[in-house]
């Protein structure tokens, strides 16, 4: 059996800082280096930039709940939805309720959470954390990678095991790629997005959104505006729209954002302020890049996990549920090879390969862009409930129950609505 001494982690995103409690926790033959190219979340002002609401199912949930007081802890800075309100054009707003609660937080606020833990429990006798310092380059013939500190100091540490965290655009990932047989498809998904954040009262007007529902509009050109519960009443939200068809492209003034989301966007236009329009309009565009790679591991010691791996586009909030995920199976393996990491990382690639190429199709197509489909989409989610009641042992629940509600695997989810999946795919194409 080969004991790992030395692991280093690149990326204290979700995946990266999770993983840290998981090794650390398994015992002293673990000791950490995590290295962070951003400044540490909890010093200053974090970075709104790149902060963006996240909710959190039974699948990244299950995740974090194995490391005893952390989901109490991200509980306590979050807030609970019970399901989801649909506003579109001409309708009236309709209430999708959910099985389960959904914990509705906000990146960074997560992964300041998970990294407060962290460094609570384990002292840097067997964790090192370094932000403002980024992953250059890697070498995995002498097992060593390089790394530049914000002043441009450059310095090479060794790994027994090194670990990829490091997000959609992972530098791990793409050493691999340039030196491996690694094949790796990249794509930037048409939609682009701009977050924002607004109150979630209007006590001037006596108005107010429901707190514990996530709001959510569609537009007939496929412009989507989704506000998400956070603490201290506010409204946590991105808008998503394609990005050929900014619909702020050409505005000169915040008040040309204002009157957009009056006319479009009622009830979150009544609650945003001038100022929440102005941030808005000042705040960059932002692309998603999806990953689809054919393994995650290279040879006994390196290993790609949450976006780095498998980056997914966020329409139906599943990349940060199955990032966390990633960890838990991960965790089983090391049980179930007593932390043999050649065995357990090619047996990780053959359980988890499947399973990101197919949540990657559910994110692309689970939810369909046209009108007609829509209808479909939404019959078939209360015909599938009904029956699914009637009767639990022979009928499973539509696709998205499945995805949010259960933690089925995501292949099996697949294949469950091939038929559907493959529908919404032609009507794209
Ligand atoms: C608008 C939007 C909404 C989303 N909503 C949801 C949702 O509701 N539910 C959900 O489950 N998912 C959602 N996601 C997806 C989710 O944010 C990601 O899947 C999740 O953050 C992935 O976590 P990670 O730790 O793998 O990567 P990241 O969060 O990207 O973390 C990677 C870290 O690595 C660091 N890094 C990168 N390169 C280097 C380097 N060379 N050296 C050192 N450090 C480096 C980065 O700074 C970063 O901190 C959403 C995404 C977007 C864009």
């Amino acid at each position: 059996m080969a004991l790992v001494q030395k692991a280093i982690i690149i990326g204290a995103g979700a995946a990266g800082l999770l993983l840290a409690h998981y090794l650390l926790r398994r015992g002293d033959q673990y000791c950490l280096e995590l290295y962070e190219r951003r400044p540490d979340p909890r010093q200053g002002e974090m970075s709104q930039a790149r902060t963006f609401p996240i909710s959190l199912q039974e699948r990244g949930r299950k995740a974090i709940r194995e490391i005893p007081g952390l989901e109490e802890a991200i509980a306590a800075q979050s807030v609970f939805c019970q399901g989801t309100m649909i506003y579109r054009p001409k309708s009236k707003p309709r209430r999708i309720p959910r099985q389960n609660q959904i914990l509705c937080t906000d990146r960074n606020e997560l992964v300041s959470i998970i990294l407060q833990e962290l460094t609570n429990r384990y002292s840097s006798d067997r964790l090192k954390i370094q932000f403002d310092c980024t992953c250059t380059q890697v070498d995995a013939r002498a097992k060593t990678v390089t790394l530049e500190s914000n002043t441009k100091e450059q310095f090479t540490t060794s790994y027994d095991v090194l670990v990829g965290a490091d997000g959609a655009k992972s530098v791990v990932r793409e050493f691999l790629v340039q030196n491996t047989s690694l094949e790796c498809e990249q794509h930037y998904v048409p939609d682009a997005y701009k977050s924002l954040g607004v109150s979630r009262i209007n006590s001037e007007k006596g108005l107010s959104a429901e707190p514990d529902l996530i709001h959510a509009w569609t537009l007939d050109n496929n412009t989507r505006l989704l506000l998400v519960p956070q603490p201290g009443d506010r409204l946590q939200g991105t808008l998503i729209f394609n990005a050929e068809n900014n619909p702020l492209e050409g505005f000169s003034t915040p008040e040309q954002v204002w009157e957009l989301f009056q006319e479009k966007f009622p009830l979150c236009g009544e609650l945003m302020t001038m100022a929440d329009a102005d941030t808005l309009w000042k705040r960059q565009v932002a692309r998603i890049l999806t990953v689809r790679c054919d393994r995650f591991h290279e040879g006994d010691s390196i290993l790609l996990m949450g976006d780095a791996a498998h980056a997914v586009s966020p329409s139906i909030g599943q990349g940060c549920n199955s990032a966390l995920e990633d960890v838990l199976i991960l965790d089983k393996l090391l049980d179930r090879y007593r932390d043999d990491w050649r065995q357990v990382l090619p047996q990780f690639s053959e359980q988890r390969v499947p399973d990101a190429h197919a949540v990657q199709d559910l994110s692309d197509y689970s939810f369909p862009r046209n009108k007609r489909l829509i209808f479909e989409f939404f019959l078939r989610l209360q015909v599938g409930r009904l029956l699914h009641r009637w009767f639990p042992q022979r009928m499973k629940p539509f696709v998205f129950d499945l995805v949010l509600d259960s933690d089925v695997s995501y292949s099996e989810v697949l294949r469950l609505n091939q038929g559907w999946i493959n529908k919404v795919k032609r009507s794209v194409s």
